[in-house]
């Protein structure tokens, strides 16, 4: 658009109908960007808008002191002019879904577009974006093993070059949760945790190789980082915690077997696997899952196989019995570690 062109003037190339009746001059004067010109129809805003609605019917100030472009009312707005022309699409689109189903990155493309079905008050526009955006950080922890599983498959699916996304960007969705629903900030900060970042050297193991997202660093601020770490801190402290009060301090067999002490060389195992990982939702549910062949286990040979460390069948179906209320209780928890005030 730097071709010499009047850049005060610009129209949009598919949003200026000759016929329109209403011209939207947008520029986000932060962003320095552009000031392109929509000029559109008031019936189709009407339609959709409330508040472009009550523009076009209540009385508004006298003639002389309207705005006027090309010879139609106009008006102006501070608004991303990319943001606006992605909104007004969708209005003039009703066979088109505003996001497809399976987009990983509506918190960071769509969050423009959802600020302004806000501020216009297009109610299902602003529904149909926040709701999928729910459906990525899930309230239940089953909901949750669900998406990741979904994401596993699609990143085998897309092991391609370039990288694309293949699960959502949590840093993305932080500005969202501010926004709009402060609720979805600790599982958000708790993925985050889970993010192996080889930039800075960190060296805790992930089941996927390479790491299962992409996060946009650069956007998280000091804070966050706090956030995160103290958060990551308090929750490995948590869990350390949980190991050491029953069932397992007091292991009793109902057999006639030593198993209380192979319990206890299973729990020397479990904190040095808690500190390792990167992800102790994950973590926790291969604890029940040791009997599979998952290769992660392999090199301890007491990890899989028919009972190798010798743990009665009782015993072993008590453990893993014992597992999966303590990794609920930690999604369900995860907001003391990683407080949204
Ligand atoms: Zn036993």
């Amino acid at each position: 658009m730097g071709d010499g062109t009047d850049s005060s003037n610009l129209h949009h190339p598919e949003l200026y109908f000759h016929d329109g009746n209403f011209v939207i001059i947008a520029q986000d004067a932060a962003k320095k960007t552009d000031r392109i010109h929509f000029r559109v129809h008031q019936s189709i805003l009407s339609k959709h808008s409330q508040v472009f609605k009550d523009m076009f019917t209540l009385p508004g100030p006298p003639v002389d002191a309207q705005e006027f472009y090309d010879g139609v009312p106009s008006v102006e707005v501070n608004d991303d002019p990319q943001d606006m022309a992605k909104f007004l699409t969708i209005l003039y689109e009703p066979f088109t879904p505003p996001i497809a189903k399976d987009e990983p990155d509506a918190a960071f493309t769509m969050f423009g577009v959802l600020k302004l079905a806000d501020k216009f008050m297009v109610e299902p526009l602003k529904e149909i974006i926040m709701s999928h955006i729910h459906f990525d950080w899930p309230k239940s922890l089953k909901k949750w093993d669900q998406k990741q599983e979904e994401y596993r498959a699609r990143f085998k699916r897309q092991n391609q070059s370039p990288p694309r996304l293949w699960a959502p960007d949590p840093v993305s969705v932080i500005q969202f949760a501010r926004f709009y629903d402060p609720t979805l900030l600790p599982l958000v900060f708790y993925q985050l945790s889970t993010l192996r970042r080889e930039d800075i050297g960190d060296t805790r193991e992930v089941f996927c190789d390479p790491p299962r997202t992409i996060a946009r660093w650069n956007l998280l601020s000091p804070q966050d980082e706090i956030c995160i770490e103290r958060g990551r801190h308090a929750m490995m402290i948590w869990i350390m915690r949980e190991f050491d009060i029953r069932p397992f301090e007091i292991w009793v067999c109902p057999g006639t077997h030593d198993c209380h002490l192979r319990i206890k060389v299973r729990l020397v195992e479990v904190h040095r696997r808690i500190m390792r990982n990167a992800d102790p939702l994950e973590m926790l549910e291969r604890l029940t899952d040791i009997d599979e062949d998952e290769g992660d286990f392999n090199d301890n040979e007491y990890w899989s196989g028919e009972m190798p460390d010798g743990i009665c069948e009782d015993c072993d179906m008590k453990w893993k019995k014992s597992i999966p209320p303590i990794r609920a209780r930690l999604f369900n928890s995860l907001r003391s570690f990683f407080p949204t005030g």
